[in-house]
């Protein structure tokens, strides 16, 4: 097949897979203005749906971003801020503005302060190099922080293109179709011309007459939980609902399994309440560390579910990270799944992840 190039994003035409960047069905191709799957939807439905990018690509195709001038606003997933922050981002950002969207707030226990997940979002961004104008916390879901969002879009942009990006997952869809709804004008949402120099799948969605809000392709991130487990595990370790927190009373020498995807081993310290942050959906069990290797080599998932089957076909294997604490409470977050908060004192706990996924510390948000 000749390359054929997307009418609206750019991107080239490909027939064989429905869910990878740039499908269209083959009866498409007798069209004049050919466009793909994505574009159609926007065009006919009003409605952006993502779709895949590997790492390598997705950063080419970012770094058009940093030749440009426009407003960066940049999604994560407050659950999964390790796992929805895209590498790079320093270098794609060029001089533009950036503002930090931190999405599915409505999950969060009632108990979270707002403004310490803000402050932290902030230190973690600044920690990878990058300055924001600006933090904001809504659920795309609900509708929650889109009127003071978009208002403050307005302003941050002063009459300039938008860019927002995000990975996959975060809810970059859900969120701009929820802006998409309050911009007015958006029939002929695709622009013929598309995004100049490149070919690589931008979705032009006219703010007004001279500028765009450009959606970018979400990217696959490695060190995403999602990436590792199949649809069903995912539906079941990703919250849907307020998080309820879930308490235990442990002693040094017993471990918690969360499901069977990672485990928190209580190695030393006083008995203290070690408080879960997870999909109300997964289980957790709590056991004695002498039988812990033995329960997963038995009853991984079985008992230790999820993974289910299908992710267990290629599910690294775990992987300990000791971390020795000594201030203040402290949450262990474990990339895609929440975070366990341990009590103040001298403790020595050993978090295991399957191999990729991502253990961090931070101060407690509670
Ligand atoms: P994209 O891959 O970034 O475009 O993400 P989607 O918009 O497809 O959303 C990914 C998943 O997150 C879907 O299951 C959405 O229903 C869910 N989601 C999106 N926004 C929110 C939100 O504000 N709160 C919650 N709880 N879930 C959300």
């Amino acid at each position: 097949m000749t390359d054929i190039k997307c009418q609206g994003c750019g991107v080239s035409i490909q027939t064989a897979n429905p869910d990878q960047p740039g499908y269209a069905p083959k009866s498409a191709l007798e069209r004049e203005d050919i466009i793909c799957k994505r574009c159609f939807r926007l065009k006919h439905y009003n409605e952006v749906q993502d779709v895949p990018y590997q790492d390598d690509d997705f950063l080419e195709m970012l770094n058009q971003i940093s030749d440009s001038s426009g407003l960066i606003v940049q999604l994560v997933d407050i659950f999964d801020f390790n796992g929805s922050f895209i590498p790079g981002m320093k270098r794609l950002t060029g001089q533009n503005p950036v503002i930090l969207v931190g999405n599915k707030m409505d999950v969060l226990p009632k108990s979270v302060n707002p403004n310490k997940v803000k402050q932290w979002l902030k230190s973690s961004m600044k920690e990878q190099g990058l300055k924001v104008e600006d933090v904001f916390l809504i659920s795309a879901q609900k509708g929650e922080g889109m009127d003071e969002l978009s208002r403050a879009i307005e302003n941050y942009r002063q009459g300039r293109d938008v860019y927002v990006v995000g990975t996959t997952n975060v809810g970059k869809s859900t969120f701009i179709n929820a802006l998409i709804q309050k911009t007015s004008g958006v029939k002929d949402a695709i622009t013929t011309s598309y995004f100049p120099g490149t070919t690589l799948g931008f979705i032009d969605i006219p703010l007004d007459e001279k500028t765009s809000l450009y959606d970018t392709p979400g990217v696959i991130h490695r060190h995403q939980m999602s990436h590792y487990v199949s649809d069903h595990d995912l539906k079941v370790i990703t919250p849907r609902k307020e998080v309820k927190p879930k308490a235990y009373q442990i002693n040094q020498g017993q471990t918690l399994y969360f499901g069977g995807l990672a485990r928190l081993d209580f190695v030393s310290g006083e008995r203290s309440s070690f408080v879960c942050y997870l999909s109300n959906e997964l289980d957790i069990h709590r056991t004695k560390l002498e039988n812990a290797d033995e329960l997963y080599r038995n009853h991984i998932g079985e008992l230790l579910t999820p993974p289910d089957s299908e992710t267990l076909k290629d599910l690294p294997p775990l992987k300990a990270h000791t971390f020795k604490l000594h201030e203040g409470k402290t949450d262990i977050v474990f990339s895609g799944l929440g975070w366990a908060t341990v009590p103040e004192g001298n403790v020595t706990v050993t978090a295991h992840v399957p191999e990729g996924v991502k253990v961090s510390l931070r101060q407690s948000l509670i």
